[in-house]
């Protein structure tokens, strides 16, 4: 019996699945996965990558991304963000709503749309945002695809922020859309108090930033959020956690049943509050650093299950919009390229996660989570060729002239991780290798989120 000719083939690795490492590789054809297995039983191929040994891991999946376009192409858009989560290992990036004009209209999402089908050299999903004047718009964001729904609990640049009523509201609505709500947890009197009191006594070094947003406005917001998705029976995800202190408030709703998970970044996983006046500009993102406690209390929580996913949170700001003074600074970090290495240095290689483990936060859980899955986030017969290969055993130090971000910043600039990406590849194609990419805009396609029903 002759072999079948597909169009790749991904051979001598280690297959990373959710719960298990096997040597083989992987055959796919006209985009999807159609073998899985040992290298003498793979078929002839076009093409064949040779992983040298290294471990193949489902496509990254990365669901919390601000590629910040439209509104400020100047910080990034979604030809540089889809480069730089190519060369980070990311197949898929879901974008967040916090453009200009913001997502809360099909046509805003659509417009957004058609720029990323445009510009992204890898595939993408797209968040939409309540409007409070306006909440049956999410059921329409829901048809048109939208993953799930962003909302700010406190003021943001953009976006109205929910007061407690609106957010009961919101949630209500949410809930017949049956998709996920994300809050960013802080508690914006809090906030605006210590602030003012920082500022009025002259603080102006970067660590002040970690005083004015202080833990218990993240914790208050979180059990608040907590309360009101308990009340409305929505499904919730906080993002970007940066103390396990708030973890309680989700772990004990998910044991009386309610849908309420909890993600965490890699910045929360490796800076403390300490690093702030190191890194100025730009180390300041929203919520603040914390304590060495937390970084160490997260990872536990990332290796037990408390915390369910592992995002960048990349929402990049011009070099000048960096260097201002701490109050004046934009927040939020470049992030996509790095996320992969960072989980695989301080995580993996330190004993901290397993590889599965690392699987099932980055790309398995956000793939099920967000409506992509099967078709996202696992390594199976019938899903997308997306496949990630890394070498676990990489030194390198981070330097911003090696990483495709437009703003030309990152916070972990000078230190030196071990493991990277080596192979992105998204739907068969190889859209970067060694550092380098061979994606063209225009190849990523648009995910919708799609209910997943197993077959029986
Ligand atoms: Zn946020
Ligand atoms: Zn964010």
């Amino acid at each position: 019996m002759s072999k079948q000719t597909v169009d790749l083939v991904v051979k001598n690795g280690k297959i990373v699945t959710s719960y298990d490492i096997f040597e083989g590789g992987v055959a796919i054809d006209e985009g999807k996965i159609v073998l899985v297995a040992k290298d003498s039983l793979l078929p002839n191929a076009d093409n064949v990558v040779d992983a040298k040994g290294n471990f193949i891991l489902p496509g990254i999946v990365d669901v919390h991304v601000h590629v910040q376009d439209p509104g400020f192409p100047q910080r990034d858009d979604f030809e540089w963000a889809s480069k730089a989560a190519a060369a980070g290992g990311v197949t898929t990036f879901m974008d967040m709503p916090t453009n200009v004009p913001p997502t809360t209209t099909v046509k805003a999402f659509n417009e957004k749309k058609e720029l990323a089908e445009k510009n992204s050299i890898v595939d993408f999903a797209l968040w939409g945002a309540p409007d409070p004047d306006n909440l049956e718009n999410l059921k329409k964001l829901a048809e048109a695809g939208a993953v799930g729904f962003k909302g700010f609990m406190t003021k943001s640049v953009i976006l109205k922020g929910l007061d407690t009523g609106t957010l009961l509201e919101t949630f209500k609505v949410v809930k017949e859309t049956g998709r996920f709500i994300s809050v960013h947890a802080e508690n914006g009197e809090i906030i605006a108090l210590y602030t003012e009191k920082l500022k009025k006594a002259g603080r102006k070094d970067y660590k002040a930033i970690a005083e004015a947003r202080p833990k218990i406005a993240e914790l208050e917001a979180t059990s608040r959020a907590v309360l009101m998705a308990k009340e409305a029976g929505n499904k919730l995800y906080i993002v970007h956690m940066s103390t396990p202190d708030a973890l309680p408030f989700v772990v004990n709703a998910r044991k009386e049943g309610y849908e309420i998970y909890a993600e965490t970044c890699p910045h929360y996983l490796f800076f403390t509050k300490e690093d702030h006046d190191k890194l100025g500009g730009a180390g300041i993102m929203f919520p603040p650093l914390r304590d060495k406690e937390d970084v160490s209390g997260l990872w536990e929580a990332v290796r037990d299950g408390r915390i369910s996913v592992i995002s960048s949170d990349h929402s990049p700001c011009t070099l000048e919009e960096k260097n201002r003074e701490v109050w004046d600074v934009i927040a939020g970090a470049t992030g996509i390229e790095t996320m992969l290495r960072v989980i695989l240095s301080e995580g993996v290689n330190k004993g901290r996660i397993t590889l599965n483990r690392l699987v099932q936060v980055m790309a398995e859980t956000p793939a099920r989570f967000f409506g992509v899955y099967p078709r996202k986030g696992v390594i199976q017969v019938g899903s997308d060729g997306d496949l990630t290969i890394v070498d676990l055993k990489a030194e390198e130090k981070i330097t911003i002239d090696k990483l495709h971000y437009k703003a030309k910043y990152t916070p972990f600039e000078g230190y030196t991780l071990k493991g990277k990406p080596i192979v992105t590849i998204v739907r068969g194609e190889i859209v970067a290798k060694d550092g380098e990419i061979y994606g063209k805009p225009g190849y990523g396609q648009f995910i919708p989120y799609q209910e997943y029903k197993p077959s029986v």
